[in-house]
């Protein structure tokens, strides 16, 4: 039996290798390796697929977060608040800005974050919210915007294209993004971009991402190195004609898995009203005990089977060695520990056919046996 992967990259690059074999000639034949005409008609593409006009292209999603929270003021003695279950490079970001990770649960349906808890969570120290766009549907940021003038920075990297009420991140705000491969727009390398409505923190984040200067030698701030290269930008320009398609691909592949699971005891993913959803990963919840152990059984016999199936992610920040720190201890965040125990990520992505889907659900019903 032929494995089905994750996420199928190979399969991705064969829709787009001619436009990548030219765009990459056209770099090497300019010698444009860092920033030059591919990366600015890349930010400009960007900036008009998801509505929000500025856009900065950097070296990865991380830098991009660090660069949005640096640009919204957030530095040594701040606070930042964010949820406990998403990618550890959120709160990186935080910490490599200088500031202090305050995390919060998220909300046991939707993963996304606890919009209440967040609000409960400022103190007079607080410096940004940053809400992360989980799995491919969007945070309701409006609770946030609603309840505190701070800024906000969105944390994308597993949205692009994603909408609620019609609009993407960062419209009216700061969104940060990574282009890491697997990602729904996905380069060859580390890439990632910040966009903003507002030109003058759009100013701040090009200007801190080249060294802290805009004009050669003139560094009018600390800044660091985090661009976008030629190479990259050829990619994500061939990539971002296809993206809308890709995405509407998904959420195809996303409806079949919710018809298909019907009959399974797993809780299929949950939309939250007025989200388009751009299905990065599919996760349902496999019930247990408050351990990990079912899950990982199911996970384990999948995997065996050929089914390249995952958890995102087994530790929520707060349980990671590398955030013990903080002082939160097992307990803090009931949700997010809870799905951390339960939650599986099952293939998708734009070329799945129903064949591999039908044979991913067979499977699992095999597995939770
Ligand atoms: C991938 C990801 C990042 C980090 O992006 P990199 O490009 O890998 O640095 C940040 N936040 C979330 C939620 C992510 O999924």
């Amino acid at each position: 039996m032929s494995k089905i992967p994750l996420v199928d990259l190979a399969a991705a690059h064969a829709e787009v290798a001619e436009e990548v074999e030219a765009g990459f000639k056209r770099v090497i034949a300019d010698t444009a390796f860092v920033g030059g005409a591919e990366v600015a008609a890349f930010e400009a593409e960007y900036a008009g697929f998801t509505g929000v006009p500025h856009v900065v292209g950097v070296a990865n999603g991380t830098d991009a977060l660090e660069l949005a929270l640096r640009a919204v003021g957030v530095g040594p003695g701040g606070e930042v608040v964010l949820p406990a279950n998403t990618f550890v490079a959120t709160a990186e970001a935080v910490a490599r800005a200088g500031a202090r990770t305050v995390l919060v649960d998220c909300d046991p349906q939707t993963y996304l974050i606890d919009t209440a808890a967040a609000l409960a969570a400022i103190t007079p120290a607080t410096r940004a919210l940053a809400p992360v766009h989980l799995y491919g549907q969007l945070a309701p940021v409006e609770a946030l915007r609603a309840g505190t003038d701070l800024p906000i920075v969105e944390d994308g990297a597993q949205s692009q294209g994603a909408t609620r009420h019609g609009r993407q991140a960062g419209t009216g705000g700061i969104v940060a993004t990574s282009f890491y491969p697997g990602k729904n727009l996905g380069a060859y390398g580390d890439a990632g971009a910040v966009a903003s409505a507002d030109a003058g923190l759009a100013r701040t984040v090009r200007t801190l991402a080249s060294h802290g200067g805009l004009a050669k030698y003139m560094h009018e701030l600390i800044g660091m190195n985090s661009r976008l290269d030629g190479l990259q930008a050829v990619v994500l320009r061939a990539k971002l004609a296809r993206l809308a398609r890709a995405n509407a691909a998904r959420r195809a592949a996303a409806a079949r898995y919710d018809t298909l699971l019907a009959g399974l005891d797993v809780v299929r993913p949950v939309t939250l009203a007025g989200n388009e959803h751009v299905w990065h990963l599919y996760v349902v919840r496999i019930p247990g005990d408050g351990t990990p152990a079912r899950r990982d059984e199911v996970l384990g016999r999948l995997n065996a089977a050929g089914i390249g199936a995952g958890i995102h992610y087994p530790y929520p920040v707060h349980l990671t060695p590398a955030f013990a720190g903080l002082g939160y201890g097992r307990g803090a965040f009931p949700h997010a520990e809870r799905a951390a125990t339960e939650i599986l990520s099952l293939p998708i992505y734009p070329q799945i056919t129903p064949a591999q889907q039908e044979r991913v659900v067979t499977e699992l019903a095999t597995a939770l046996r």
